[in-house]
């Protein structure tokens, strides 16, 4: 008997099941062996200010305060090197993005996450034709390490079944959930983009965006920040860096293609204003979980109060699951309203 059923340990749900077991709560997460992980393919950046406009969310300080004291907690318990603290040079690529760079470095606001760049632009190996910024509170997650290290976690607490979910299995009674012949009270589905084909929540605005990214290997030294105009470059050590990510509304498939490499083969050496001996060394595909105001999805079922949904995180899940993880906790066990920014009855 458990108190929760966990469907998915994508990033969602094993943050999720990481502080309600540590609640002291009896949990199964369920998972297909990352098959359909979006939190596998991520670069797992966090980045505060985003857009061509530089936009930080209201919620950016919450996320942040919830995404450090949690990377950390588990990098202690675990002893895993997970969070990466890099600066992030943004390029502007034209004079729209200068404009509203200065305007946000002159809001208080933005005082904290904003600085004017003293980079000899000269000496960078890209194209610099408007300017640079320094973005601070970034860096990135190591989403394979981490999504490693929770599911090993999870099966010396007993709390990991590994097993593709048929939803015909699932039983939904007025107290308790039967799949196979285990019960749970509550069941919890962080399915990423395949939640689209969950019967329960199907309606919710869940749609999938498509993201290639490549890893490359490179000889000459290049700068150790992740570099971003538009695209990103994010150095993982002193030879590889990941450079990504295309957005594919059309396809819905994680399929590595010709295509993409190209585009993004392309995108890096125009940006660059020397020649970069690189190699690749992968190319991967995931589904981004977006949901229509990009925001999460949360909350219970309208009919069945004991199941609950937990997703939409996009492509932002590294800085914001944390925060929404201990939001959820809250509402479960001490009963604290969801907030309606994030709570799935907007849409209803
Ligand atoms: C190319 C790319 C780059 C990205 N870069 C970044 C980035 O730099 N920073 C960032 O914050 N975000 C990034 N993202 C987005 C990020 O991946 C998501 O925000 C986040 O990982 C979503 O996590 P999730 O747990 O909700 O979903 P997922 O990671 O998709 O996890 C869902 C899990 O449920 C499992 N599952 C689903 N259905 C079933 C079933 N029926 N039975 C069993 N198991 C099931 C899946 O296999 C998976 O393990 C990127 C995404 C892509 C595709």
């Amino acid at each position: 008997m458990y108190d929760y059923f966990i469907i998915g340990q994508g990033l969602a749900g094993s943050l999720l099941a990481w502080k309600l077991i540590h609640a002291g709560k009896r949990i199964l997460v369920l998972d297909n062996a990352h098959q359909h992980a979006s939190s596998w393919v991520a670069a797992g950046l966090i980045n505060p200010v985003t857009g061509m406009r530089m936009v930080k969310s209201p919620y950016t300080e919450l996320w942040l305060q919830q995404a450090n004291s949690c990377y950390q907690q588990i990098e202690d318990e675990l002893e895993i090197s997970i969070r990466h603290h890099l600066p992030m040079w943004r390029i502007f690529t034209n004079q729209k993005q200068l404009d509203a760079w200065q305007e946000r470095i002159s809001a208080p606001e933005y005082a904290d996450y904003l600085e004017e760049a003293t980079i000899d632009n000269n000496a960078l190996p890209y194209h610099i034709k408007h300017g640079t910024g320094i973005i601070h509170h970034t860096g990135y997650i190591d989403t394979k390490q981490l999504l490693t290290a929770i599911k090993q976690w999870l099966v010396e607490h007993n709390s990991y079944l590994q097993v593709e979910l048929d939803y015909d299995q699932v039983m939904v009674g007025d107290k308790l959930i039967t799949l196979h012949d285990m019960q749970a009270n509550n069941i919890i589905f962080c399915e990423g983009y395949r939640g689209t084909h969950n019967p329960w929540f199907k309606q919710l605005p869940l749609t999938p965006v498509k993201g290639e990214i490549l890893t490359l290997q490179h000889e000459q030294p290049l700068p150790n920040a992740i570099i971003n105009f538009g695209k990103w470059l994010l150095p993982i050590n002193a030879k590889q860096f990941k450079f990504g990510a295309t957005y594919d509304w059309a396809n819905i498939d994680q399929v590595p293609t010709a295509k993409a490499k190209q585009h993004l083969l392309d995108a890096l050496h125009k940006q660059l204003n020397c020649e970069l001996d690189i190699q690749l060394l992968q190319h991967e595909a995931g589904l981004r979980p977006n949901s229509q105001d990009r925001l999460p999805l949360i909350g219970p079922h309208k009919q069945y109060p004991n199941m609950y949904c937990f997703n939409g995180f996009g492509s932002r899940g590294s800085l914001m699951i944390p925060f929404y993880a201990q939001h959820l906790l809250l509402h479960l066990l001490e009963h604290q309203p969801l907030d309606p920014h994030c709570h799935i009855d907007r849409f209803s």
